[in-house]
């Protein structure tokens, strides 16, 4: 029977339809949408999830894959609003209908927590953040005594780093060391026996960190009683950015879908910009031959985002990229003003560019929400947050400082966390130390002591305080008490505030204001049904910083947006400010410098001018603050415009100074009448 085209296939193109419809109704083959920035393709994944929907697809049998928590819930309230709408049914209706979305790591923790008993995992499992796991990478190496004894040892970091790049790419440790740490290769032996000891800690305490997630997933996958469960499980397996998954989530997906029926995968080789995380782009590029012969591609080429004169930049940048797949975008929105490369003195003139420009636009009817500044590093931002808070102008900051950054916060969650699983002895010594009169020491032996009790927290209720433990010991054990007892959820979090409240005056100078921050915690902690929801979100996904420090972004009101080029993956703005276009920076110099860092430099660049709509300003400051862990310290370098700007794209650009030479001063420097005094001249050689 001939069937209507639903409307919601009307406004896509010829190729967005054949990857929204393929294999619909029939049993349907691995599909990889492979095409440029601003395409549809997060486009076209939702309208293919509502498709599948609309034509019979159980949505709690589909998985859907994204980069970000928050990515996820913007693609599934697409795809309900689509659904709701063609079915009849209202786009409430549809709510949590696709309860199976979200990251990698998000999926993979509840996916191990459901199937924990039958991996030998204690379901109460915490999780550490990054943070966390360098702390207790930290607490191993003292213990076996790397630090101390061995000068120049790894930093925590770099050992982290280290054994996160094994587990993402599963590669072994010789080949890291080899390539990606070559000046840590003389300590592979100690290493090997740090990351043995680090993974038999967070067995005993019962931790996963980021890593494990996936890890164990994968690990799951290959046991066949729980692989053909989960393989069953889903119809469908979407993925979008495939270009940032690592071999560890190649290796999870190849698991769910070994044959690759049902499974889609859209992405940008051009915005590979995760290999620091051990991403690899081949994962995009040999999708074809790892599902031949079924594997049907789709490419786009029309770019429905950007005006044609800020593509052609974009294209210019990224077609003296070595290599690449996708082909150049074209857009029929052909006027627009050029991308502006605008050269200013500094940091400071930077920020006051920006501030004016952003101001311009809004007055213009651009409102800020549709304004983005765009960095390469966190810390770039800093002189244009001042200039924004002199000027009281709402911001929010992605990817930069989370809200869970900050140490009051990481207290009230480490307590939590020590609650659900008094195991964790991360947390543990967090805890312990905040108590005055309470070291490491003492620390230590109370959480042995606990490590070896049936009921832990019982047996800290009930222990001894320790020697120099003054009043904190007693209002600790009350707390914990309480908190053994099950008061609720989150109820528990306002018995853990009023205990910890009265500690932070003697923690911290600025105490009162960091009171809000915990109020604004617990106004998160009411939205969660549990608080083992709570901790896992927090952790995985914690919330942004916003200009008024409360770390809950101001939802109703406008602000504008600061991101780090990394966060701001997939999403666009009506106008896009670059920062610090230059080389040292785009690219970076603290890389090695290798030429494959370089092309993942030249893609960052890509990606940062491909969120632009309307407009797009790229700004070079001559001098440049550089903040080095090095030897040379902080200090001022004189900059020059990025190397990814050639000479021969320069007419793509409006080329410009700012602050612009003032017209006054122009005339002041317009020839008049010549009038030299030059018998005042003579006297003057002579004058005493
Ligand atoms: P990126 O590579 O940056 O993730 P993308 O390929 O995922 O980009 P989308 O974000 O899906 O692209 O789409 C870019 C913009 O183009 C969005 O505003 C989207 O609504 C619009 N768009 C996509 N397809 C169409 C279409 N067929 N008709 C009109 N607008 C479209
Ligand atoms: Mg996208």
């Amino acid at each position: 029977a001939l069937l209507a085209t639903p409307d919601y296939l009307d406004a896509l193109n010829a190729g967005q339809r054949d990857a929204v419809e393929h294999g619909v109704g029939s049993p349907c083959g691995p599909l990889l949408v492979i095409a440029g920035a601003g395409s549809g393709k997060t486009n076209t994944l939702a309208h293919r999830v509502a498709h599948l929907v609309v034509n019979g697809a159980a949505p709690q049998r589909i998985l859907l894959l994204t980069f970000s928590r928050r990515a996820a819930q913007e693609l599934t309230r697409r795809v309900e609003r689509i659904c709701g709408r063609v079915l009849g049914t209202g786009e409430a209706a549809m709510a949590g209908a696709l309860d199976w979305s979200g990251t990698f790591h998000g999926v993979g923790a509840r996916l191990l927590r459901e199937h924990a008993p039958l991996i030998g995992l204690d379901p109460a499992f915490t999780i550490h953040d990054r943070e966390d796991s360098a702390d207790l990478m930290n607490l191993v190496r003292h213990e076996l005594g790397f630090s101390a004894a061995k000068s120049r040892f790894p930093t925590k970091g770099t050992c982290l780093s280290i054994y996160s790049r094994v587990v993402n790419a599963e590669t072994d440790l010789a080949e890291v060391l080899k390539v990606n740490f070559p000046w840590c290769a003389m300590w592979e032996a100690e290493l090997r026996t740090l990351f043995a000891e680090y993974v038999a800690a967070k067995q005993r305490q019962n931790v996963l960190d980021y890593d494990d997630l996936l890890l164990y997933w994968a690990a799951m996958m290959s046991a066949p009683q729980i692989a053909a469960g989960l393989a069953e499980r889903f119809d469908h397996v979407l993925v979008d950015e495939y270009q940032d998954t690592n071999r560890l989530q190649a290796s999870i997906l190849l698991a769910l879908k070994p044959l690759g029926s049902g499974l889609t995968v859209v992405g940008d080789d051009a915005q590979s910009i995760y290999s620091f995380r051990a991403a690899t782009v081949r994962n995009i590029l040999q999708f074809p031959q790892n599902f031949t012969p079924q594997a049907r591609i789709v490419t786009l080429d029309r770019n429905y985002r950007s005006t044609q004169p800020i593509l052609a930049a974009a294209n210019a940048v990224i077609g003296e990229a070595r290599e690449r797949f996708t082909k150049n975008l074209w857009s029929e929105r052909e006027n627009g003003p050029r991308p502006a490369l605008v050269t200013v003195r500094d940091e400071a003139d930077q920020a006051r560019y920006v501030v004016e420009r952003v101001l311009e636009s809004r007055e213009a009817g651009t409102v800020l929400k549709s304004q983005a500044v765009l960095f390469r590093t966190s810390s770039h931002s800093g002189p244009l947050e001042i200039e924004l808070t002199r000027r009281n102008i709402p911001f929010v900051k992605f990817g930069g400082l989370k809200f869970l950054d900050a140490a009051h916060i990481k207290d009230l969650l480490a307590l939590l966390r020590w609650v659900e699983n008094p195991r964790d002895r991360v947390a543990g010594f967090r805890i312990l130390q905040l108590l005055p009169g309470v070291g490491p020491a003492s620390a230590g032996r109370m959480l042995d002591a606990m490590a070896g009790a049936a009921d832990p927290l019982l047996e800290l209720v009930e222990a001894p305080p320790p020697p120099r433990a003054g009043e904190g010991w007693p209002a600790l054990t009350a707390l914990v008490g309480t908190l053994r007892g099950r008061p609720g959820w989150p109820l528990e979090l306002d018995h853990a505030r009023a205990w910890y409240i009265p500690l932070m005056d003697g923690l911290y100078e600025d105490a009162a204001m960091r009171e809000a921050d915990l109020l604004q915690l617990c106004q998160i902690a009411s939205g969660y049904p549990s608080r083992e929801k709570f901790l896992t979100d927090l952790t995985l996904d914690p919330p942004d910083a916003t200009s008024d420090q409360s770390g809950v972004p101001l939802l109703d009101e406008d602000y504008l947006i600061l991101s780090t080029i990394h966060s701001a993956k997939g999403q666009e703005w009506k106008s896009v400010h670059v920062l610090n276009v230059v080389d040292g920076c785009m690219p970076s110099d603290l890389g090695t410098g290798t030429s494959e860092e370089i092309e993942e430099e030249r893609r960052l660049l890509y990606v940062a001018m491909t969120r632009a709509k309307d407009e797009l300003h790229l700004i070079t400051p001559q001098r440049f603050f550089v903040h080095q862990q090095s030897a040379y310290g902080d200090r001022h370098v004189y900059a020059q415009r990025s190397r990814f700007i050639s000479r021969s794209m320069l007419a793509l650009f409006e080329d410009m100074l700012w602050p612009p030479v003032k017209p006054a001063a122009i005339e002041g420097l317009a020839p008049g009448p010549v009038r030299i005094d030059l018998g005042a001249q003579m006297r003057g050689m002579w004058a005493k």
